[in-house]
């Protein structure tokens, strides 16, 4: 409660900007997500590895918009892109010589020979799920349980899903997240636990025998929505067998991995390539830009008219050149060899942490990625997540890092990401203020 009333009234501003959201913006917010008791705190300006609120307030930013600022905010060379862009026009729904080069760049980075893009993840997961349905004549897809993958009817399936609910372990339910989502959307979709291939074989075998195989499999290869939770030695490869043997498209949804991990993504650090690839978050150094890479096979459909893959602004010149800056300029080798530093440097220190003051958890991480996850036990599914993790002292060090100049992602769904203009002073920062809440935690 004391650490609640401190920002509360260190944010005073933001609650005046929200009164006035709430007149005409639906809860007050653009986005659900961004719903947050009593306001959710406005942002003015970020600038490397900072951000400053409307009240003046000065955090180093960990949350990096749900991971897709791995550049770090107003890079000087994506401003030079963006304005170099803007002034030959922004927009024509006709190819650009940009949208070429960041082709080749991603075929390079990620071992998948055709490209197409999108303006999101959700357009991204939506069309990879088309041309893999296209592709194999099915409908039924395979997901795994818990895992996000954007906004549209088919992946708001088997998510949030309250531990009581989540019915035996082979045989996950399948429940629409929200409401306006299709009964006849949902009876489509399947999904078992994340790193038990046993048990995704199993659901396989039974889906096939009822006649009923899936078109796909969609998976982020390091699930990124249960704090961190990494795929177990041996899982990936086991499902890439597995789906090989089935004829089943495999889709790694890297719209928060690729990127943020290594220069190909989870698909490059975990060496086990997939049919199909999706990409937006930090793809678009800050604007909106997302991408499906896919097998020569898969991209036949899409190149013979058989699936009609489109969008206005997909390509479009200001986010493809914001994109080959991203690629070029920024998220290069030496980028991801200054994230690995930064983050085996942040995990270490809150392991110190944690040890130092015997706290039941543990940190993880990956590339840019990372959190500490507040259970005894390893977090390796939705399962052991929902049974686990303790939710209230992860909402308490949120609000820690917020009252002493963290910005942080809310909440224990989410992990925090580094930019490339992120120092040891910043890791360290963070470090010190976890150690701070331990302390008061354990006195
Ligand atoms: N896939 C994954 C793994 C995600 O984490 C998200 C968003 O959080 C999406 C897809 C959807 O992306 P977007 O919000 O850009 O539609």
């Amino acid at each position: 409660e004391r650490e609640t009333e401190r920002l509360n009234e260190a944010t005073k501003g933001s609650g005046e900007m929200f009164a006035r959201a709430a007149r005409h913006l639906a809860a007050g917010v653009a986005s659900s997500y961004q719903v947050r008791e009593p306001w959710p705190i406005y942002l003015e300006r970020g600038a490397g590895p900072k951000v400053w609120d409307v009240d003046g307030n000065e955090m180093y930013d960990f949350h990096n918009g749900f991971g897709s600022m791995v550049q770090g905010h107003a890079h000087p060379a994506i401003g030079h892109a963006i304005r170099e862009r803007y002034s030959l026009g922004t927009h024509f729904a006709a190819p650009t010589e940009d949208a070429i080069v960041v082709g080749d760049e991603l075929a390079r980075r990620w071992g998948l020979p055709k490209w197409r893009y999108t303006n999101s993840g959700s357009e991204s997961t939506m069309d990879a799920i088309r041309i893999a349905r296209a592709f194999t004549g099915r409908d039924d897809v395979l997901k795994i349980f818990g895992s996000y993958h954007g906004h549209h009817d088919t992946v708001m399936v088997s998510i949030g899903v309250e531990y009581d609910k989540i019915g035996d372990h082979d045989h996950p339910v399948s429940l629409p997240y929200g409401g306006g989502i299709p009964q006849s959307t949902v009876d489509h979709v399947f999904a078992v636990h994340f790193n038990d291939a046993d048990s995704m074989e199993r659901r396989i075998a039974e889906l096939d025998a009822e006649g009923r195989k899936p078109a796909c499999v969609i998976m982020e290869p390091a699930m990124m929505n249960l704090g961190v939770v990494l795929p177990e030695p041996g899982y990936l490869e086991a499902v890439r067998d597995i789906t090989a043997r089935h004829g089943i498209v495999l889709i790694f949804d890297e719209v928060k991995t690729g990127l943020t991990v290594a220069p190909g993504g989870a698909t490059d650090k975990y060496g086990v390539l997939p049919d199909m690839v999706t990409l937006a978050k930090a793809l678009g150094g800050g604007l909106p830009s997302g991408a499906i890479g896919m097998s020569e096979e898969l991209a036949a459909i899409v190149e013979d008219g058989t699936v009609y893959q489109v969008g206005t602004y997909n390509g479009n010149p200001l986010g493809m050149a914001a994109t080959r800056a991203n690629l070029f300029e920024v998220l290069t080798a030496e980028g991801y060899v200054h994230l690995d530093h930064l983050n085996d440097r942040l995990l270490s220190g809150c392991e110190a942490v944690i040890e130092k003051y015997h706290l039941p958890g543990y940190a993880v991480g990956i590339g840019s990625k990372g959190c500490v996850t507040f259970a005894t036990t390893k977090i390796i599914d939705y399962e052991t997540f929902k049974a686990q993790q303790d939710a209230a002292i992860a909402d308490l060090a949120w609000l820690y890092n917020m009252n002493r100049g963290i910005f942080m992602t809310p909440g224990r769904e989410e992990e925090w990401t580094l930019s490339v203009t992120h120092t040891d002073e910043a890791v360290d920062a963070y470090v010190q203020v976890f150690d701070e809440m331990a302390a008061d935690l354990t006195t």
